[in-house]
């Protein structure tokens, strides 16, 4: 029973260490997945910021490009109103060309990219040229103060109602190229005049790390469940493996090698059970104690081995003429103790005497007469109120008289019942 509490005990700390271990690293390898995740659509964000920023540069480098005026292309009012600068022209065709100015550059590309569920990019600022287009949200509003405080970049996973979108604000500088349109602003070369914003779709993403979350838990699963499937096994036949080693030492530890029979220590806790058992019912209880006759003759003159035969033969009978209920023991070297279960005096010295005449024929009839082995043996009833050992005694000084009375007999304490 402790080495199975112990067996459990173990099982159970086996698991919770190996769910520990594999929860951890199962969480350690879902969480780095999500965090280059981040990071790729981090740098996505970024490589596009600079992309803008690029653009833009070169379309102030140039003074800003023309564009055909076509059906939707029309010249950009903001620049139609800035004094001296030409913002429609006309080649030699009659066809328009318009000037198109970084911002609204900017504008149509986002435009564009988000017609085709890309991307959007937007220039906003704290204090916009254009209030309707560049006016920032709130969380650009907050990037934007971040900014000017010196933050580099400011990004956040935003949940809408139409979806998730990784938001990203990073700083637009002023540069001396940028005084065209801006110098009424009063801007110095250098400083923060807006920010880019660009919002990325990851919806798609999202779904994937919903996936990925489940295939991690689906591997926890099946490594978990293959792990403690694997250890109940070992566990189970470990257990099994020790009943048996345990069965067996028990057994060797109360059975007698040679002969099989329980052992002088086994005798003592049946007696006081079954002395208990006579308490409770009242049947009667009889004991006896058998002792070969002459046996050290046998192995002076047949030998030690020949000796060893003739005892497992004497426990063979007396077990066979023992019924299921009684319980025989080796008491010493060729002496046996047979407990007698709801067994009266009388029927003792019944069940004594054949196994006496059982034995002398027995014995002769399997050594051709070379061999003829006789037994002694005393009978006891328990009387109650008596010790085990006064119960064992008794049947001995019933022996002793047996032997006193020239042996091959059966005798109570008190008188010789049956004699040769
Ligand atoms: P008694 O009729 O008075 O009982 O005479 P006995 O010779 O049987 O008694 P004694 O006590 O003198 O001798 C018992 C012998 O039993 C001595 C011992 O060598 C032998 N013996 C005890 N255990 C074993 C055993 O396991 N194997 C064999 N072969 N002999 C044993
Ligand atoms: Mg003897
Ligand atoms: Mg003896």
């Amino acid at each position: 029973m402790r080495k199975q509490g112990f067996v459990t005990t173990f099982m159970v700390t086996a698991l919770v260490i190996v769910a520990l271990v594999l929860s951890g690293t199962f969480l350690w390898f879902y969480l780095r997945t999500e965090k280059l995740s981040m990071g790729l659509v981090h740098q996505q964000a970024q490589t596009l910021f600079r992309q803008i920023v690029l653009t833009q540069r070169w379309i102030t480098q140039h003074g800003g490009v023309f564009v055909q005026v076509l059906p939707g292309v029309d010249p950009n009012p903001y620049l139609t109103s800035l004094p001296g600068l030409k913002v429609t022209i006309k080649d030699e065709d009659g066809n328009l060309y318009t000037l198109r100015n970084p911002g609204l550059a900017t504008r149509e590309i986002s435009q564009l990219a988000n017609e085709s569920g890309l991307f959007t990019v937007r220039i906003t600022s704290l204090k916009p040229v254009n209030a309707l287009k560049n006016s920032p949200d709130a969380f650009e509003r907050d990037a934007l103060l971040k900014l000017e405080n010196g933050i580099k970049e400011v990004s956040k996973v935003d949940r809408t109602a139409n979806g998730v979108f990784y938001r990203y604000v990073a700083p637009l500088y002023y540069e001396t190229t940028c005084n065209r349109c801006h110098s009424h602003q009063g801007y110095n070369n250098g400083d923060i005049r807006g920010g880019i914003s660009i919002s990325i779709p990851m919806d798609e993403l999202v779904d994937e790390m919903k996936l990925s979350r489940l295939y991690t838990l689906l591997g926890f699963i099946v490594v978990f469940g293959t792990m403690f499937l694997i250890l109940f096994i070992i566990a189970r036949r470990f257990m099994r493996e020790l009943a048996v080693a345990q069965g067996e030492l028990e057994r060797s530890a109360c059975t007698d090698s040679l002969t099989g029979l329980f052992n002088r220590k086994t005798a003592e806790i049946r007696f006081r059970e079954e002395i208990s058992r006579h308490g409770r019912s009242g049947e009667p209880l009889s004991c006896l104690m058998l002792d070969v006759d002459h046996f050290k003759s046998v192995n002076d003159n047949h030998g030690h081995q020949i000796g060893d035969m003739a005892l497992v033969e004497v426990a063979r009978i007396v077990s066979e003429l023992s019924r299921q209920a009684d319980a025989v023991f080796r008491y010493g070297g060729e002496e046996f103790l047979i407990l007698l279960t709801n067994t009266s005096l009388q029927s003792a010295l019944i069940i004594a005497d054949r196994m006496r005449i059982k034995v002398e024929e027995d014995t002769a009839k399997l050594s051709d007469g070379a061999l003829s082995l006789t037994i002694s043996c005393g009978v006891a009833e328990y009387c109650g109120n008596e010790s085990v050992e006064k119960l064992i005694g008794r049947a001995d000084a019933a022996l002793y008289r047996a032997k006193a009375n020239g042996r091959n007999r059966v005798c109570t304490e008190n008188a010789s019942w049956f004699s040769l």
